[in-house]
């Protein structure tokens, strides 16, 4: 060789050596303008936009397109850039099932860079979508996740071409960023969808604690009033009355105002139960129990006291009004009949002993106590009758006692 040729060798190794160093600066450049995107916080689509128009702008006379694969194989183009002499295929899809070869080599993660696809066996099925997309020659690369392929970057040339090595080599980087973007971007939904199925169970377990809360108030709500109630008039019992007297009482002994008690026991009611049976006695206790229930105010606390004895506290009432309520009750009972029967045995009657709060009572049992020897003298003295203490004279007067005549 002599030196002029030697001189030519040279300078064209030096050429070649310039332009892959333009190459490699040009890569370089659009690398950095890819992991740019990605930083800016992009979604995957803006990305693989974004990145798809700036490999267009480098190879301008390639179609360029990011196609998805599906598990079952089938292609579909998400994205692509278009010169002027080839058609636009976005949104188009293929069966890769049918070029099984074609299908089974991308898998494999092989890069197909070919010059003619009318020359490849692989490719005879799919010669009409070829001639459809005017497409010659492919330079495609796959990409896959978890050693699954999920799609493919794709140069397309309406005309044969040999791809260069600065082509391949661009393609193949670009698209072992995008497969890392591609993977992280799943394993980022991935976490989300299991963030938000995290959510739904606790927003589920959360409905599931609210509901038994709700069970469980309202079973121990109806526990309370079951506690507080006597099974057989649904009247407060002792216990209840107790609860709600507790205020009343208090209330009145603040206020100054006048407040009562009345005791209320059935006369005879051994007789009732032995003449006419246990549940007919039943049925006299609930009659009398509805005879308080619609006399009463709402703000008469009136309780069953036990067997056939009933008690009521009355709020702003003074002892000869609570007489008063007290005959009007008497009298109300004397007009009911056991068994749809009026004459005796079948009427029943009650006594009442009637007390009214003053400066020495202390308690609502120191009210009670004077009521229930109130009533002690109304059975005594004839029964069918309302006895007033009079405790401020000392004795029970029987002069002041009320009787129905
Ligand atoms: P008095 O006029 O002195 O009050 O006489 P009395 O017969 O009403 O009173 P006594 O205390 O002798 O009898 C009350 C009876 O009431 C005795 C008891 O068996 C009965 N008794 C108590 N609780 C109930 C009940 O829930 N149902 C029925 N049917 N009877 C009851
Ligand atoms: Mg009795
Ligand atoms: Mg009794």
């Amino acid at each position: 060789m002599n030196t002029n040729s030697r001189v030519e060798a040279l300078s064209i190794k030096l050429d070649e050596s310039e332009s892959k160093r333009l190459h490699l600066m040009d890569l370089l450049d659009l690398i950095q303008e890819i992991v740019h995107s990605l930083n800016a916080g992009m979604s995957i689509n803006e990305v693989i936009h974004t990145t798809l128009k700036r490999l267009f702008k480098k190879f301008p006379n390639h179609r360029v397109s990011y196609s998805t694969v599906s598990g079952k194989g089938v292609l579909k183009v998400l994205e692509s850039f278009t010169p002027d002499q080839m058609p636009d295929i976005k949104g188009v899809e293929a069966d890769l099932n049918v070029a099984d070869d074609y299908l089974s080599r991308l898998q494999s993660h092989e890069t197909l860079a070919v010059e003619d696809v009318y020359k490849y066996t692989m490719f005879d099925v799919l010669h009409d979508a070829m001639k459809a997309g005017n497409t010659r020659a492919v330079l495609d690369v796959p990409l896959s996740h978890s050693d699954d392929l999920v799609g493919i970057i794709c140069l397309d040339s309406s005309e044969r071409h040999r791809w260069l090595d600065d082509e391949i080599q661009t393609v193949t980087e670009v698209a072992a960023l995008l497969e890392v973007s591609i993977r992280e971007a799943k394993i980022q939904a991935e976490r989300q969808a299991m963030a938000e199925r995290l959510a739904d169970h606790a927003l589920h377990l959360e409905h599931i604690v609210q509901e038994r809360t709700m069970e469980l108030e309202k079973a121990k709500t109806e526990a309370e009033e079951l506690a507080r109630s006597d099974p057989l008039t649904g009247l407060n019992n002792r216990r209840a009355f107790y609860q709600d007297v507790g205020p009343v009482f208090n209330l009145a002994q603040r206020s100054g105002f006048p407040f009562s008690v009345l005791m209320m026991d059935i006369d005879w009611f051994k007789n009732i139960n032995d003449t006419h049976g246990h549940d007919v006695g039943d049925i006299v206790i609930c009659m009398l129990a509805d005879v308080l229930r619609s006399t009463a105010r709402k703000s008469d606390v009136i309780a069953r006291w036990g067997g056939e004895e009933f008690i009521i506290a009355l709020s702003e009432v003074s002892g000869p009004s609570a007489v008063e309520y007290a005959e009007k009750i008497r009298h109300k009972v004397s007009t009911l009949s056991i068994n749809g029967v009026r004459e005796a045995p079948h009427s029943f009657t009650v006594s009442v002993g009637v007390a009214e709060l003053n400066g020495d009572i202390e308690n609502i049992d120191a009210l009670i106590a004077p009521a229930d020897k109130a009533l002690y003298q109304a059975k005594n003295t004839g029964r069918d009758k309302v006895v007033l203490d009079q405790r401020r004279t000392g004795h029970v007067a029987p002069s002041e006692t009320f009787s129905k005549d």
